[in-house]
């Protein structure tokens, strides 16, 4: 095959773990000759990274979250790789201070609900992002490359394998272009920055399990992420890490196919599935702790079909709509049954439902500022806070579906994010980073995805860089 130009990094992937690695790498090493590749046209670069708001796990001082180490090992079992995340933590303020002097603002904005971003018990201190979320970052880095002599950013361009040398020591990336040609560029390292594998069912199946054909994506530039970097990396014999049947799932709005259509503010009101009945504890912790098993849930054990049902108070929360991320208004009616009618629900099975849910709602103040106690008794399944009956018109609704995020498993890096054998060996010149990479199992304590693939883009980029 021809080898067709002869660089110093070869970058796979477009998104934050990539960028950064690419914008790392090329500051440190001035004049080096680098290909970021992108599979989507320019106009659509970026993949996942593109589309997130991106909720950040920082406070206003620029300080990641101290107990999140602590809290993986936790919900994790032990499993997650404990040093990556103590890592992650210290070097939070170092990429923090990266993506803002290139051009990325930080904002900190009102939340109307309570959130544990902080480490702490519920907190309603405004979550950060960047303005202009991933996308911002994405213009920015690229910015910076494009700038930057020496660096070819490839769009349309798919990897397809790595090549190696006799020794075994990665020395390129074989990728098809849009002639539909193979040709291999030569690198002296490469960094595998492409995603998990939520654009590909076929893996999805393979590892998820049935019905994963049934789960939406949540963004459209997500479908360009179908698993390469995980299947180029362990024919070479990476070694592994996550949870390979577990995904993020988010609960959606199904009326829209616009992206990212979350709902978030659901603290006051039920669940309810396809058949008008509870089906899990909405109030058994902030929304931050609770949307992913809610997202899975639909998706796994509710046929994908479950309605999200309120009242006229959380229409009276301040700021509520910055939480129902769907461009459709909630359905509105003046009684349940009309709701029902509306959401093409059994009016009288919600309307029992309701009844023996505002039935059981104990005493208390109920406020979404605060884990209030607020709880039913003796209702199953329970709703441990917020509980506070569904008696003031207008009532509202959504239905929902769950769509994918990522997913957990991926490949296994050192704390140099370089890629590993199961015996812990280095596969030489082979980097790995972001969503690629596998950590979570169980549970993702989110708002660290994006702060994890530029963080670990950045330590592959500089070790890379002082290598060479
Ligand atoms: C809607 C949405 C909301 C989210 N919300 C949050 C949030 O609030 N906070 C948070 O921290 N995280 C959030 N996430 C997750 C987070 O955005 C991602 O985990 C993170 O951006 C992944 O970055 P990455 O660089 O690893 O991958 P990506 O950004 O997905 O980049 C992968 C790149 O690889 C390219 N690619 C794939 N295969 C190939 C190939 N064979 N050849 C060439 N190119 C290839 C893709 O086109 C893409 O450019 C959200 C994600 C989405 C989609």
């Amino acid at each position: 095959m021809k080898t067709v130009q002869e660089y110093d990094l070869v970058v796979v992937g477009h998104g934050a773990a990539g960028l950064a690695a690419a914008v790392t790498y090329a500051e440190a090493r001035e004049g080096a000759r680098i290909a970021v590749l992108e599979r989507a046209p320019r106009e659509e670069r970026g993949g996942a990274t593109r589309w997130t708001g991106a909720f950040l796990r920082v406070t206003e001082d620029r300080t990641f979250d101290h107990e999140w180490p602590e809290r993986m090992r936790r919900v994790s079992g032990g499993l997650a790789d404990y040093e990556y995340c103590r890592l992650l933590d210290r070097e939070v303020p170092t990429t923090l201070r990266f993506i803002e002097e290139r051009g990325v603002r930080l904002v900190f904005e009102e939340f109307p609900f309570a959130h544990t971003f902080d480490g702490g018990p519920a907190t309603m201190h405004p979550p950060g992002r960047p303005e202009g979320g991933g996308k911002a970052i994405v213009e920015a880095l690229s910015a910076v490359l494009e700038r930057t002599p020496g660096v070819d950013l490839r769009y349309r361009t798919e990897a397809v394998r790595l090549t190696v040398s006799d020794e075994g020591a990665v020395d390129g990336v074989v990728v098809r272009g849009t002639d539909g040609l193979l040709v291999r560029l030569a690198a002296r390292d490469v960094v595998l920055a492409c995603g998990g594998f939520e654009g590909s069912v076929e893996m999805l199946t393979r590892y998820v399990g049935p019905k994963a054909c049934d789960l939406p994506l949540i963004a459209p530039g997500i479908a360009n992420n179908r698993g390469d970097g995980l299947r180029m990396a362990m024919e070479l014999g990476a070694d592994t890490a996550g949870q390979f049947d577990m995904i993020h799932a988010e609960p959606v709005d199904r009326r829209t196919s616009s992206a990212d259509a979350v709902i978030y503010g659901y603290t006051d009101g039920i669940f309810v599935n396809g058949r008008a009945e509870r089906f899990y504890d909405e109030g058994r912790d902030t929304w931050d702790n609770t949307f992913e098993h809610i997202g899975f849930e639909i998706w796994r054990n509710q046929d994908q079909e479950a309605y999200w049902i309120a009242d006229a108070k959380t229409l009276a929360i301040p700021g509520w709509e910055s939480a129902v991320l769907s461009d459709v208004p909630p359905e509105r009616a003046d009684t349940i049954g009309d709701l029902a009618r509306r959401l093409g629900l059994d009016a009288e099975a919600l309307e029992k439902t309701v009844a023996e849910f505002n039935a059981a709602c104990g005493p208390g103040e109920f406020d979404v500022r605060r884990l209030d106690g607020k709880a039913t008794t003796g209702l199953t399944p329970p709703k441990s806070n917020w509980a506070t009956p569904l008696d003031t018109p207008p009532f509202i609704g959504i239905p929902l579906t769950a769509a994918i995020t990522f997913t957990y498993g991926g490949v296994r890096t050192d704390l140099d994010a370089r890629v590993v054998t199961p015996a812990g060996t280095p596969i030489p010149h082979l980097y790995a980073a972001g969503e690629l990479t596998g950590l979570f199992y169980h549970e993702y304590p989110p708002a660290t995805s994006v702060l994890r693939s530029l963080t670990f883009g950045r330590i592959a980029g500089a070790h890379a860089a002082r290598q060479a």
